[in-house]
C-alpha cells in the first residue's frame, strides 16, 4: 500500500468515527453487565470504579458472595473516603450447603442494594456476583429490573457473574462477555494474592 493510498483509507476511516461520535451525545449513567467463563469481570469492575473515584465520585460495592479471604481490592478500596464496601454473602454456597441462610443473605444484600439504586450521591454501584442470586432462585428478577430502570439518572451499576438472567440483559446498555480461553488453574497453578484475590 502507497502512503497516498494508507492516507485516503485513515481519512475516510476518521469521517465514518467523527460522524459516530457525533452522534453519541447523551450522558447518562448506564447499566454494565460482565459475564462469562473467564477471569477478569469484578477486576474490570473494580478497575472502571477506580476510574470514578479518580473523579472524585462516590461508589458502593455489594459483594453478594463472600469468598474465604479479605481480597486485595478490598484491602485496597475500604478506607477510600468516597468508596462504601459491603460484603453481604457470608460464603460459597457450595460450602456453606444452607439454602435458607443464602436466601435470607441475598434479601439482606438485596435490601441494602434497593436503598443504594435511590441515593442519588452514588455516582456507581457494583453488584458484584450478584447474577448467582437469580440462578439459584434466591432473588427474584423482576423488582431488580424495576428498581434499576427507577434509579437516578445519573447513576452507573456494574453488575457481575458468569451468568446472566435474561431480563437484566435486555435492559443494560453494556454487555461484555469474558471468555474461558485459558486459566491457569489448569495448568496447576494455585490461586494466588494479588491475582485471583
Ligand atoms: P477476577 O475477580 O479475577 O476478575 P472473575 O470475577 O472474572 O475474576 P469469578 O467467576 O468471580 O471470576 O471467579 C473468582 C475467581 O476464580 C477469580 O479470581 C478467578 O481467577 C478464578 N477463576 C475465574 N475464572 C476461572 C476459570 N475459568 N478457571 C479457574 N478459575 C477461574
Ligand atoms: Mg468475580
Amino acid at each position: 500500500m502507497t502512503d497516498n493510498t494508507h492516507k485516503k483509507q485513515m481519512a475516510s476511516k476518521k469521517a465514518v468515527i467523527d460522524a459516530r461520535i457525533a452522534k453519541a451525545t447523551e450522558e447518562r449513567g448506564v447499566l454494565i453487565l460482565l459475564k462469562g467463563n473467564g477471569k477478569g469481570k469484578s477486576s474490570s469492575a473494580f478497575g472502571t470504579m477506580a476510574r470514578t473515584l479518580g473523579h472524585g465520585k462516590k461508589c458502593a460495592v455489594i459483594q453478594f458472595i463472600k469468598g474465604r479471604v479479605e481480597t486485595g481490592e478490598y484491602k485496597f478500596f475500604k478506607d477510600h473516603p468516597l468508596v462504601d464496601w459491603h460484603i453481604m454473602g457470608h460464603g460459597f454456597t457450595w460450602e456453606t450447603q444452607d439454602k435458607q441462610q443464602d436466601i435470607a443473605a441475598a434479601q439482606k444484600a438485596w435490601q441494602l442494594a434497593e436503598q443504594l439504586l435511590q441515593d442519588d450521591s452514588y455516582a456507581m454501584l457494583v453488584f458484584d456476583e450478584m447474577s448467582y442470586m437469580f440462578k439459584y432462585d434466591y432473588l427474584q428478577v423482576a423488582p431488580v429490573v424495576k428498581a434499576i430502570t427507577a434509579r437516578p439518572k445519573h447513576q452507573h451499576v456494574i453488575i457481575t457473574g458468569r451468568t446472566m438472567a435474561l431480563p437484566l440483559q435486555e435492559i443494560a446498555d453494556t454487555i461484555s462477555v469474558v471468555n474461558d480461553e485459558k486459566h491457569a488453574f489448569r495448568l496447576g497453578v494455585k490461586a494466588q494474592a494479588g491475582i485471583e484475590f
